[in-house]
């Protein structure tokens, strides 16, 4: 929901104040499902607000849901057609993670990423990236579970798209609204200095990762375009500028691409770049998930493990992320990137957003 709308929209209907605190926790706190339900306002304000503010800015399409039940991802029409995706990840012990999108598309053409392969269509606005959460807040309602973690590592490079992200965090975090603690937002970037160097002066204490893939150059560049214009040496240099102002760990997110990145040299130029500040940062490997048309391959589990030995030997504070919905178009922008070709799944694991979710989700046409 665009709270500046309805702030602006509540004014000309010369409602008292108290009245935009009250809509805001019937979205953001109490998950309600539409105008009608808001109860606490007269049904005049009600039917006025619902004919001009749209509860939501994102449309259901398609629900997918993991074999396990332990990832749900989702496909979202935007008011103008365009298409983004999120994923919801139930970790064992109850953690619930939403990973959303940033943009449609990605301007950042990484040659192993789908999203790469759409270009940039556009900018999603600070509400369209915490709808995304609200859907899901919703979701997990009916369980009595609630979303514990939010990460923006779906479509989009974030920093690409700063300030509207920053935004949709401060609603994230907004006390009086949603409250997830700062703590448990992490932002994801392939390596845009100017956007580490802004969130080092940030006074949210967000989370940072950084998709490193390789600590070599040419390795690096072959792979993320991005590298040619923030090299190794520059990327490390703003997080050195980051980790000196915040104090904060840094995650670096490794994906393991067969014969590319897996071999002991790139292990070793991995323990090189990081040794100096192993206190504060901390190495992730991601298992790829390759498909047909795919150029790369994944790593196979035994040298994605004699890789993570190499990094144990090397000192470098390392784990194995776990991986979620293999079955269900489960890397990043491949929902999307499907639909556009019309191949989104229908099969058993496939549901069809149903009558409430699309009742909660009405946007303005
Ligand atoms: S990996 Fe991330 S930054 Fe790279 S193209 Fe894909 S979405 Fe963009």
């Amino acid at each position: 929901m665009n709270f500046h709308l309805l702030k602006r929209k509540l004014q000309d209907l010369n409602q008292p104040d108290y009245r935009f605190a009250q809509a805001k926790r019937a979205f953001a706190v109490d998950y309600v499902d539409s105008w009608e339900a808001v109860s606490t306002f007269p049904k005049a304000v009600r039917d006025a607000l619902s004919a001009e503010i749209p509860w939501m800015s994102i449309l259901p399409i398609t629900t997918q849901v993991s074999k396990e039940g332990d990832t749900v991802k989702t496909l979202f029409n935007l008011v103008d057609g365009k298409k983004i995706e999120a994923v919801l990840m139930r970790h064992e012990g109850g953690r619930n993670t939403v990973c959303l999108s940033s943009q449609v598309g990605c301007p950042m053409a990484c040659t192993f990423c789908a999203t790469g392969t759409m270009g940039l269509k556009r900018n999603l606005t600070a509400e369209e990236m915490f709808d995304q959460v609200i859907f899901y807040a919703h979701y997990l309602k009916s369980t009595q579970a609630h979303v514990t973690n939010v990460v923006f590592m779906g479509m989009g490079e974030p920093m690409h798209n700063y300030d509207e992200v920053m935004e949709s965090v401060r609603l994230l975090n907004d006390p009086t609204g949603f409250n997830l603690g700062a703590r448990h937002i992490s932002i994801s970037t392939c390596g845009i200095v100017p956007g580490i160097l802004k969130l080092a002066d940030e006074p949210l204490q967000v989370n940072l990762a950084i998709s490193l893939h390789s600590a070599i150059d040419k390795t690096r560049s072959s792979i993320m375009p991005v590298n040619n214009a923030y090299s190794v040496k520059k990327l490390m240099d703003a997080i050195d500028v980051y980790t000196h102002k915040t104090n904060r760990k840094v995650f670096f997110e490794y994906l393991l691409l067969d014969g590319i990145n897996d071999t002991k040299v790139e292990a070793r130029a991995v323990a090189n770049l990081l040794q100096h500040n192993y206190r504060l940062f901390h190495v992730n490997l991601i298992k790829f998930h390759d498909t047909d048309q795919d150029a790369y391959k994944a790593t196979q589990t035994d040298s994605r493990l004699r890789f993570m030995r190499w990094l144990q030997e090397f000192h470098v504070p390392v784990t194995h992320r776990r991986t979620f919905g293999e079955d269900i178009d489960a890397a990043c922008g491949q929902l999307a990137v499907n639909e556009s070709a019309g191949l989104v799944s229908q099969g058993k694991t496939a549901i069809r957003a149903n009558k409430s979710a699309k009742r909660i989700m009405k946007v303005k046409a």
